[in-house]
């Protein structure tokens, strides 16, 4: 029960936040405990944290609940102004007023136009537009052209179903379409194509035809939105000392909504294995780790904001990063641990991004650690996560995964008790293993000859 009562706590106090005063939380043990990571793991991915979507008010309780753990390790803030948060610019476009809808219905009728009540919509890529209305009770009746300049109401609830229409009818996405409008029922408005959502006596007017055409307003503006990394750092001792490895992980994820009254589906993308797992990693790497008196080189703990919208957090910490680049030796990135991989062996077995592009690999299988090759490399992971952004500034950087391709990734699906952790806990006694490698300065990381930094070229997520 004690998660719970954090998690509200944390949730009340956020976003305006800036420092965390709720009740202690439990001092972490410096081993790594299967108690702990499933703490971690519960935490960030509980529902009350809304699939901690970048720049929302979650992610930044998230945040909180980082800061303070790395805290309770003993590890040393290293974000602004002596804490351990990062503000990274951020922002998006947001409502301005109330969105209008005006409608010129066949009979004059007037239903009700209420904004979030009567319709809603999903992002919109106009300002102001006017359009004729078409009306299609099957996928035989969407005309396949001519649609531009329509609104196309699909007298259908389920969203599969609206899928498989606009495909059959050569609309696939809603291209060639004006706008969709389908009846609002339950589950996420899809992202594509805009659509409009009905109600009430609004959606009946449509279903009856008597829609002729209609007018949506709505404008956007950018607006900041609060958005953090969350940086700690354990300094060196002795020459090495100037010398960083960065351990990362990234806790930002999809974002949902809570449901509606009355409204049994789930909008929450909990992204328990992507990547609460990873941080649940790396907290424990740092309660271990800040246990070692004796290190060679400087630690340098980074929880990344924004990796699903195109590795922002990481990009802002190397441009403004807690030991400069060119004393980062290398990146350990820590990325969907929570379920076995059988490609690999199964409970436990981890797998390395990049292996052929550094010595890490060879070195860690010298060494006896057992971390296997990834085996999907036409998937591309290498380039698929935080650690490509510091391979694009030269310094090594490889991802530890045991994500076995399971069809809950970026879906509501991906919860905490779908987590192994017995198996992500073992993960992490072995990810310990490999980072006192490199952080004692046995091995240091660098590239193969043949393999020179990548280009620019943008990863696909
Ligand atoms: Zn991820």
């Amino acid at each position: 029960m004690l998660l719970l009562t954090t998690v509200a706590t944390l949730l009340a106090l956020a976003p305006l936040q800036t420092a965390y005063d709720g009740p202690p939380l439990p001092k972490l043990a410096p081993e790594i405990t299967r108690a702990e990571i499933e703490q971690h793991v519960r935490t960030l991915a509980s529902d009350a944290l809304l699939g901690r979507a970048t720049g929302s008010p979650e992610s930044v309780t998230a945040a909180h609940y980082l800061a303070e753990e790395l805290k309770g390790c003993g590890v040393a803030p290293a974000g602004d102004e002596g804490g351990y948060l990062q503000r990274v610019p951020f922002s998006r476009p947001g409502l301005v007023g109330t969105p209008s809808l005006e409608l010129a219905t066949s009979d004059g009728s007037k239903p009700a136009l209420v904004y979030d009540t009567d319709w809603r919509f999903s992002k919109l890529a106009f300002a102001k537009r006017t359009l004729g209305v078409a009306v299609a009770r099957s996928a035989e009746e969407i005309p396949k052209e001519g649609l531009e300049e329509k609104a196309l109401f699909l007298d259908e609830s389920d969203r599969a179903k609206q899928r498989e229409w606009l495909k059959s009818s050569g609309h696939v996405n809603g291209q060639g379409l004006g706008l969709l409008v389908v009846p609002a029922g339950s589950g996420m408005l899809p992202r594509r194509p805009p659509t409009l959502a009905l109600e009430g006596a609004l959606l009946e007017s449509f279903r009856a035809g008597k829609a002729g055409s209609l007018t949506l307003e709505v404008r956007y503006e950018d607006q900041e939105q609060p958005a953090y990394n969350v940086v700690g750092i354990l300094r060196g001792e002795g020459p090495g000392a100037s010398k960083a490895i960065v351990l990362s992980a990234h806790y930002d994820h999809l974002g949902g909504a809570p449901a509606k009254p009355g409204d049994t589906q789930d909008h929450i993308n909990n992204g328990a294995d992507d990547d609460a797992s990873g941080c649940s990693v790396v907290l424990e790497l740092a309660g271990a780790l800040a246990r070692e008196p004796h290190r060679a080189h400087t630690i340098v703990f980074l929880l990344a904001t924004g990796e699903e919208i195109g590795l922002v957090g990481t990009d802002y910490q190397i441009a403004h990063p807690a030991v400069p680049l060119e004393d980062t030796l290398a990146n350990l990135n820590f990325e969907m641990l929570g379920r076995p991989d059988p490609l690999v062996g199964g409970a436990g077995k981890m797998w390395l991004t990049g292996w052929d592009e550094t010595n890490l690999g060879a070195a860690l299988e010298a060494a006896g650690i057992p971390i296997a090759v990834d085996p999907r490399p036409s998937e591309n992971f290498y380039q698929r996560s935080d650690n490509i952004a510091y391979v694009h500034k030269g310094v090594v950087g490889q991802t530890f995964s045991t994500y076995n391709m399971h069809r809950d990734y970026h879906t509501v699906k991906d919860e905490a008790d779908a987590i192994d952790f017995e198996h992500l806990t073992s993960c992490a006694q072995t990810a310990l293993r490999a980072v006192d490698l490199v952080a004692s300065g046995k091995v240091t990381p660098v590239f193969t000859p043949k393999s020179a930094p990548p280009d620019t070229k943008k990863p696909q997520r």
